[in-house]
């Protein structure tokens, strides 16, 4: 009787979390697309609105050349070079907009517990990892205050570098990856993503976080970039170092929200 109610309810439970793990795995990947949405749609409006005013300009050029022309074939030329620029102008318009869409997204800031908010970032983050004989160690400072974020945007960059960590150690002997949190002063939590891979080189550490840098066959290069955005919108900092291992540690500086100081004496 109990050992099969047990069971049941045990069963219950494991339903429902891996129910309630889909869920947050399917709002993670959303936002992730819309966040790689919005990055390539920025860098994009920012490339090609350039060229789309240089072409504009020059159909304006030749329709003001062609203006005293007046046979039928300058014409036409001239109604088609006006068709160009006008396009040229509303694809830059499109641009835009896309652009400002993607990237007003709403971010929701609720007090969460960090040590909660990496764990579950870590249940997704680390599905399959034991597989590829990687050990992982979460080591959480005592009694830290809960922090103010939009935690689907945090979760996502802890994701994001503990799934960059598991990548890197691929070919190492040792595959080690340790997320721990330290208090920094009353002001900051550090979260710290620590890895047993190869490293960032010097040459990569300069660009590790612009847009497109990648050293993946299929990587898009646009994660670090994305999570130092994140990070920077919550007032925080992330950088990256060689640790003692010569592998790469993650440091993620979040502001702790201060306290209503209560009267002293
Ligand atoms: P992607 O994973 O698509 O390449 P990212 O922006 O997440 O995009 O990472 C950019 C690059 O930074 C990676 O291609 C890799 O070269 C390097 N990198 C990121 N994390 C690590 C790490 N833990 N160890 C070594 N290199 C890393």
């Amino acid at each position: 009787g109990r050992f099969f109610t047990g069971f049941i309810r045990d069963l219950t439970e494991r339903e429902e979390s891996r129910a309630r793990l889909h869920e947050v795995q399917s709002e993670l990947a959303r936002l992730s697309r819309l966040n790689e949405l919005g990055e390539m749609a920025s860098t994009l409006a920012h490339e090609l609105n350039q060229p789309l005013a240089v072409i504009a300009n020059y159909a304006q050029g030749c329709v003001r050349f062609l203006k005293d022309m007046d046979d039928a074939p300058a014409a036409r030329l001239r109604e088609a070079l006006e068709e160009t620029a006008k396009q040229s102008l509303r694809a830059g318009g499109i641009i835009r907009h896309l652009r400002e869409f993607v990237t007003r997204g709403a971010t929701e800031k609720t007090p969460e517990n960090v040590r909660t908010l990496i764990e579950e970032a870590g249940a997704l983050a680390l599905v399959g990892s034991r597989e590829l004989g990687v050990r992982s160690v979460f080591d959480f400072a005592p009694n830290t205050d809960d922090i103010q974020v939009d935690r689907i945007q945090i979760q996502q960059v802890l994701i994001n570098l503990m799934r960059n960590a598991i990548e890197a150690m691929r070919e190492s002997d040792r595959r080690d990856l340790l997320v721990r949190t330290v208090r920094d002063g009353d002001r900051y939590i550090t979260i710290e993503v620590a890895d047993t891979g190869p490293g960032i080189s010097d040459e990569l550490a300069s660009r590790l976080f612009q847009p497109f840098v990648t050293t993946k066959a299929h990587g898009m290069g646009i994660g670090l970039s994305i999570s130092k955005r994140i990070i920077e919108a919550h007032g925080g900092q992330i950088v990256a170092i060689r640790n003692g291992a010569g592998g790469a540690t993650f440091r993620v500086s979040l502001p702790v929200p201060e306290k209503e100081t209560a009267d002293a004496g």
